[in-house]
C-alpha cells in the first residue's frame, strides 16, 4: 500500500490505494505560475481604452472572418466580445462546427491544441499567448503512460481533456469532467472483464468517477489513477466549503469534482449528512446550468473565481458566493483584452501540433465529444 510521504505527483496507483491517501495528498504545481499581468485588472485599464478595443475586436473579427471561443476563467471583457463562451468540452465542439478562418482561443494551451488537432485545412488556430499553460496537464507524463502501457499489456487509457497532445496520442478515450462518469462506465462495459483501465490525470475527478461507478455495481479492481492535480483547484479544501455553508445555510452549494474537497464533500451528501439537492457536482459548464435551476437565492460555488461571471449572467437574481475567492488560475489569466486585440491585428500566435500527434489524438478526442 502506497504511503502519501512517499507518493509524487503523475504516479500511477490501483485506484483503491490512491483513494486511500486522497485526502492527506497535497499534489501542488510542478511548474511555475506565471505573475497576472496587470492589465488582467479591470480597473488597470480606463474604460474608455476598453471599450476602444472591444471595438476594435468586433471589427477585426468580421475583417479576418475569426471567432473567438473563450474559456469561463478568462476576463469578463474577454467573454463579453467572444462568439462562444464554455468550458473544454463545449469549445471544442463548437471549434469544431465553426467554418471560420481563424479560431482564437482565449484559455491554455491543451485546449487550443484540441482545436489545431480537429481544424479544416483552410482554417488557423490562435492563441493571445502561448505561455498560458496548465499545472494539471504537467502532471501527465507521455513516457510514465506508455510503461504503464508495457506493464499492463492490453490496458486502456482514459485521458481528461486537461493534457497535452502527446498524452492524448497515447489514450484510448478523452473525458471532460461533464462525462467522465460516463465514459469510464462506457469503457467498463465495453472491455474485457480483466482489461486494466487507467485514468488520469486528475485524482480528484478520478475519485468523482470511481465513486460514481462503484455506485452503480462496478468493482474498482482493474481501476488505475494517476496522482494529478489542478493547484487551483486542490488549494479548495473542504474547510472552504464548510465556512461558506455556516455563513449562508441557506444556500446551495455546487462542486466542480477537480476540487480538493470532492471526496469530503461526496461523504457527505453519501451519508447524509448534507441532502443531495443541496450539494452537487457539476462541469464548470454544467455549473452555468444548474444556477438557473436551483430554488436557493444564494448558490456557493466551488470552482475558478472567472466562472462567477458567465454565471451571474445566466442567474443575474442570484448571489453567488465563491467556495474560495483565491481560487484564481494564473494561466487562464494570461489572456487579456490587450493581447486578444493584438492576436487578431497581428494574425499570432499560431498553434501547430504535430501532424502524426493529431492524428492519434482525434481518435479519444472524437470519442470525448461523441459520448455524452
Ligand atoms: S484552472 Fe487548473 S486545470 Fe484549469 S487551466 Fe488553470 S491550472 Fe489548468
Amino acid at each position: 500500500m502506497a504511503s502519501v510521504d512517499e507518493v509524487v505527483a503523475g504516479e500511477i496507483l490501483p485506484a483503491r490505494e490512491a483513494i486511500a491517501i486522497l485526502d492527506q495528498v497535497d499534489l501542488g504545481p510542478t511548474i511555475e505560475i506565471p505573475d497576472i499581468p496587470a492589465e488582467a485588472d479591470p480597473e488597470f485599464t480606463p474604460s474608455e481604452e476598453r471599450e476602444r478595443l472591444k471595438k476594435e475586436i468586433l471589427r477585426l473579427k468580421t475583417e479576418r472572418k475569426a471567432i473567438v471561443l473563450s474559456h469561463n476563467y478568462v476576463h469578463r471583457d474577454i467573454q463579453d466580445v467572444s462568439d462562444a463562451v464554455g468550458d473544454s468540452l463545449f469549445l471544442a465542439r463548437e471549434g469544431a462546427k465553426s467554418d471560420a478562418d481563424y479560431l482564437i482561443e482565449p484559455s491554455v494551451l491543451f485546449m487550443n491544441q484540441i482545436l489545431a488537432a480537429m481544424k479544416k485545412p483552410h482554417q488557423t488556430v490562435l492563441a493571445p499567448d502561448l505561455g498560458a499553460l496548465c499545472s494539471l496537464a504537467a502532471h501527465a507524463d507521455a513516457g510514465r503512460i506508455r510503461e504503464w502501457k508495457n506493464d499492463h499489456p492490453g490496458g486502456l487509457v482514459i485521458s481528461y481533456v486537461n493534457t497535452y497532445l502527446d498524452v492524448k496520442a497515447e489514450s484510448d478515450y478523452c473525458c471532460a469532467s461533464a462525462n467522465a462518469a460516463k465514459i469510464l462506465e462506457h469503457v467498463l462495459e465495453h472491455s474485457e472483464p480483466d482489461q486494466p483501465i487507467l485514468f488520469l490525470p486528475d485524482v480528484f475527478l478520478g475519485y468523482f468517477a470511481a465513486k460514481y461507478i462503484e455506485k452503480r455495481g462496478h468493482s474498482l479492481d482493474r481501476l488505475w489513477l494517476m496522482l494529478g492535480a489542478c493547484h487551483v483547484h486542490e488549494a479548495i479544501r473542504p474547510h472552504h466549503v464548510s465556512e461558506q455553508m455556516r455563513l449562508h445555510p441557506d444556500a446551495a452549494v455546487v462542486v466542480h469534482p477537480e476540487c480538493g474537497c470532492t471526496s469530503a464533500c461526496m461523504r457527505q451528501v453519501n451519508t447524509g449528512l448534507v441532502p443531495n439537492d443541496l450539494l452537487q457536482f457539476r462541469s464548470t459548464q454544467g455549473m452555468v446550468k444548474l444556477v438557473r435551476e436551483v430554488p436557493q437565492d444564494t448558490v456557493i460555488m466551488a470552482t475558478e473565481v472567472g466562472n462567477l461571471y458567465p454565471m451571474s449572467k445566466a442567474a443575474p437574481e442570484k448571489t453567488l458566493i465563491p467556495a474560495s475567492a483565491e481560487a484564481i488560475c494564473g494561466f487562464m489569466k494570461q489572456n487579456t483584452l490587450q493581447n486578444l486585440y493584438l492576436s487578431l491585428r497581428n494574425l499570432v500566435h499560431e498553434v501547430t501540433v504535430d501532424p502524426e500527434l493529431a492524428e492519434r489524438a482525434k481518435i479519444p478526442i472524437e470519442r470525448m465529444i461523441s459520448i455524452g
